[in-house]
Formats: structure tokens, sequence, C-alpha cells
């Protein structure tokens, strides 16, 4: 079913607000794993590795747990992993067992 969505065309043009609003969709773009490579912050916290940085499709600063074991594999060549948005924020049409906006990529930890 097709749903049409109604912007309002006398809403004022807030060129101070960089976000969007933004619905739910669960997307990956290959730029999203360059922005993140390149704005995300990696600090370890009681054996956890933790991700903290915005995100490339919403914009908004997000935490992400990654377990040890994901990323001490066997091999010492690091570990791909699947990260996905984690914001607090609401989006319109987000599942009510979903978090974040959506978005996902693979990062690669060494
Ligand atoms: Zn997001």
């Amino acid at each position: 079913m097709a749903e049409l969505v109604h912007t309002n065309p006398s809403e004022p043009d807030n060129s101070s607000s960089p976000q969007q609003p933004l619905t739910y969709d669960e997307v990956s773009e290959p730029q999203f794993a360059e922005l993140a490579v390149a704005s995300f912050t990696v600090e370890e916290h009681e054996g956890m590795t933790i991700l903290t940085g915005p995100c490339p499709r919403c914009g908004r600063v997000f935490r992400f747990p990654v377990a040890a074991e994901v990323f001490r594999g066997p091999e010492e060549e690091g570990e791909e992993i699947l990260v996905y948005c984690l914001s607090s924020a609401d989006f319109a049409a987000r599942p009510p067992d979903r978090t974040g906006c959506g978005a996902y990529w693979r990062l690669n930890l060494v």
C-alpha cells in the first residue's frame, strides 16, 4: 500500500536546524562507513569496546557497545562488525522493537 506524506508548504525555512525530519528506514550507503570511520571514537571500558559518534544518516550522536569477543577473535586481523544507529530520537514509521533511524554499516575493528 502506498502512503502519501504531505509536507507543509507554509512551514518556515529554518536554516539554523541542520537536522531534517527522518523516517525510519533500514538503509546502508557506502559513505556511511567512511563517515563513521572519520568521526567515531573508540574507547575501551570494562572489557567492552564502545564506539561513539554521530550517525551518518540522522546526525545524532549515539554510543554503540561492541562485545569484547567480537573483536578479539582468534585471528589478529581484526573483525568486521555491523554497526547500526542507536539514536534515541523518534523517527516516523519506526517499529516499536527497533532503535535508531535504521541506518547501518560495516566497520573493521583492528
Ligand atoms: Zn541514525
